[in-house]
């Protein structure tokens, strides 16, 4: 039997033929979506008709997708957050999810520490200034001895702990799901969130998106930083009210905010982008060549695998 897999997310195997060779090699017939513009329901709805396993980015994989897709089997996210795939449902019309935890938490980690640096030396603004040839002097701040403030200390969180202890930081975290004697390494603490937020010079966002962390950066929080913090966001944008976001930055109650992610991506529109003290990226934190690799053999692997009748790699629902 031939299976019908639908590749829905632009980066799969853009940077190794290893990917494609995973669900070729098992035999399937694959259909690699157009991801120009936007991925409605119903485009999706379209993509998915016959389709057994499908490997996805940010799409909305909701209870309606789910339910016009019946032939659908198995959906692996091309990367780690599945909050924008409706688990229950999928568990409901027996669709297997599953994700790739562990391919790209080092290409994050790199660029939330690139984020603090860029922002807190107003790298794009003095790139931009000098290619318009100004002979600009930008005053930044240090990360050495800071503090830095962690929310979530996952495969991501530990990774920025590390780096930053190489810059000398002090790192401070909030975690609920963490015990004291996990925090892992020597220099880091485990703290209560409003301690973490208002002590920390950078506060670096590294929580999964649930209904317990969505706005968890909200207007008393940032009210609460120090108003020379920078607030750098590599998880998911609904973790922060972007509202908030735009006149803590605007009024200066805080120094400055790098994001690569948002509430909607692309943010078109949004006020947040005509700020100078915001730096931002388009949702890039796992494109590294390596990381497109990884998770993508992991994230065919999980398709071809659960298709062929057994399990994923990493099953999350
Ligand atoms: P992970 O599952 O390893 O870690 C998430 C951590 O969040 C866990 O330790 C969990 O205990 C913690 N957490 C859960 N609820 C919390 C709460 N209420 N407060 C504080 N912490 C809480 O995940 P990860 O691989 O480290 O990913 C972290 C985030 O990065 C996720 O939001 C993921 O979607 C995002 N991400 C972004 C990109 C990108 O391209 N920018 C790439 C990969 C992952």
């Amino acid at each position: 039997m031939i299976h019908r897999v639908l590749v829905a997310t632009r980066s799969f195997g853009s940077t190794s033929q290893k990917p494609w060779d995973v669900l070729t090699e098992a035999g399937c017939d694959v259909k690699k979506a157009d991801m120009k513009g936007e991925i409605s329901e119903e485009r999706l709805i379209d993509l998915l008709r016959d389709i057994d396993g499908a490997v996805v980015g940010v799409v909305p994989m909701t209870r309606h997708v789910l339910e016009a897709s019946p032939r659908l089997k198995v959906v692996s996210m091309h990367g780690v957050g599945v909050d924008h795939i409706d688990l229950q449902a999928a568990s409901q019309h027996g669709v297997v999810v599953a994700n790739c935890p562990g391919a790209n938490d080092q290409a994050v980690a790199d660029l939330a520490i690139g984020l603090m640096i860029a922002v807190a030396r107003q790298i794009p603004c003095a790139d931009q200034a000098l290619r318009r040839e100004e002979w600009g002097r930008y005053s930044g701040s240090e990360l050495w001895n800071r503090t830095l403030g962690l929310i979530g200390y996952g495969r991501i969180g530990r990774g920025v702990a590390k780096r930053a202890l190489g810059f000398d930081m002090n790192v401070v975290v909030y975690d609920p799901y963490i015990l004291p004697e996990q925090a892992g390494l020597p220099g880091v603490q485990l703290s209560g969130l409003e301690e973490v937020i208002t002590s920390a010079d950078f506060l670096s966002l590294h929580a999964a998106l649930t209904d317990e962390t969505r706005q968890i950066i909200g207007e008393s929080q940032l009210r609460s930083m120090k108003p020379t913090a920078f607030l750098i966001n590599t998880a998911r944008g609904g973790l922060v009210d972007e509202a908030a976001l735009y006149l803590a930055l605007s009024q200066k109650w805080i120094a400055g905010a790098a994001l690569d992610v948002f509430v909607n991506e692309p943010p078109l529109g949004s006020p947040l982008l005509g700020l100078e003290n915001l730096v931002v990226t388009p949702h890039v934190g796992a494109h590294t060549q390596e990381a497109i690799e990884r998770m993508g053999v992991m994230a065919a692997q999980n398709v071809v695998q659960t298709l062929l009748g057994g399990q994923p790699l990493h099953r999350v629902a």
